[in-house]
């Protein structure tokens, strides 16, 4: 039986967009009224198209449904691989009316978007997020692109979606570490905005890790509420939006000591956001049974909560001079005020940073 368990609009003045989640929604829900022009092209990839493409065509009746595959992996987000998605779109001869859907995770629903951002200078799309990093993440604030040799991400546009539809039994195809993956930046937002949610999950966190259908609907709900909101007041990151960030800067900087898909980047905030926590700690801002809390659930979530063990503070210190949040040279990081109140920093003392590093790498 399909059921719709929460709506939620994103608030973006007349580019708002309606965010639906439930079970069983993949095939039964009728998305068409989404749809401008009578043309639609879904996006997805070769692992996704195999268990959900036929019923995601099933959910525009009345329209000309056509579809590209693409090869399944963050190595493909490139403009090669961007354009089949150009090649299918003119071979099928689709109109300026036309409107895309991803189908798929987070890297779909990057390219798809910037695909729609691009082609005939802009066209509508929808978001069918299937993992749920993109479902809580990735589907909602419009950031869409593709990444070029010398760096993730460096090549896009914003572009909000018309729709996003969430169905949570697409996840119980999904590999459990992409759960926990997942989990991750669920947990952020508990941390950045939202205390009464943190202790939400901390009663939820077992039913969330064993995929309960109702428990992953709330969480993917308040976590689409803590982003939506985020996103309006802050649409094109000129400020609030860097707290979506907690655990990034040290996280990215383990993606890229261990290389690029040895860790996934959920597994890299977990650890990202201990570590976080533990210098916020030695700021005096949480006290050290608040850090122990944030520590308990990030290892329940099934996450690490040491970085690789070859990994030295130097390292640290290296790959972390290259974030984007640095202003003029200034490591900028996203420490806890309190548990639910997260604020961009650069004055955290380089003592303590010295001290978080030293005691994580052993
Ligand atoms: P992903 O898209 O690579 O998906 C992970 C894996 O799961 C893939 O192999 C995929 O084919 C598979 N998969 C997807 N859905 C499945 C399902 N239902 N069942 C079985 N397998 C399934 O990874 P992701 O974590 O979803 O997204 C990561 C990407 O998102 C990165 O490229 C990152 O840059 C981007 N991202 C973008 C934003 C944004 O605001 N635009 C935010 C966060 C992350
Ligand atoms: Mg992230």
């Amino acid at each position: 039986m399909p059921r719709v368990l929460h709506q939620l609009k994103v608030d973006l003045g007349d580019r708002s967009y309606p965010i639906i989640i439930g079970q069983g929604l993949l095939g039964t829900s009728d998305l068409s009224s989404y749809v401008a022009g009578s043309q639609v092209m879904i996006v997805t990839n070769e692992t996704i198209a195999p268990l959900y493409l036929e019923r995601a065509k099933e959910c525009f009746p009345g329209k000309t449904v056509d579809s590209v595959v693409l090869p399944d992996g963050e190595r493909y987000k490139n403009w090669e691989v961007l354009n089949l998605i150009f090649d299918a779109l003119l071979e099928k001869r689709h109109t300026r009316k036309t409107t895309l859907v991803a189908l798929g995770g987070g890297v779909v629903g990057d390219m798809t978007g910037f695909a729609a951002a691009c082609y005939q200078r802009g066209v509508p799309f929808i978001q069918i997020p299937t993992t749920l990093l993109s479902q809580v993440d990735s589907s909602v604030g419009g950031k869409t692109g593709i990444n070029h040799p010398l760096g993730k991400n460096m090549i896009g546009a914003f572009h909000q979606p018309e729709a996003v539809l969430i169905d949570t039994d697409s996840l119980l195809t999904l590999p459990p570490r992409e759960v926990s993956a997942g989990i991750a930046e669920v947990i952020k937002y508990g941390l950045i905005r939202d205390v009464d949610f943190l202790a939400w999950l901390e009663g939820n966190i077992d039913g969330l890790v064993d995929r309960q259908p109702e428990v992953l609907a709330e969480a993917i709900y308040r976590s689409c509420v803590c982003k939506a909101e985020v996103v309006a007041l802050d649409e094109r990151e000129g400020g609030l939006r860097a707290i979506l960030n907690l655990g990034h800067t040290f996280g990215h900087a383990i993606e890229t000591f261990a290389g690029y898909g040895n860790w996934l980047h959920g597994e890299a905030v977990g650890t990202g956001m201990i570590m976080a926590a533990d210098l916020s700690e030695r700021e005096g801002m949480i006290n050290a049974e608040q850090l122990e809390t944030v520590r308990a659930l990030i290892l329940r979530a099934g996450l690490p909560a040491l970085p690789p063990q070859n990994m030295t503070p130097e390292d640290f210190l290296n790959l972390m001079a290259v974030d984007k949040k640095n202003v003029d040279g200034q490591l900028r990081l996203v420490l806890l005020q309190a548990v639910g109140n997260a604020v961009v920093t650069s004055k955290a003392a380089s003592g303590n940073l010295d001290a978080t590093l030293t005691h994580f790498c052993q």
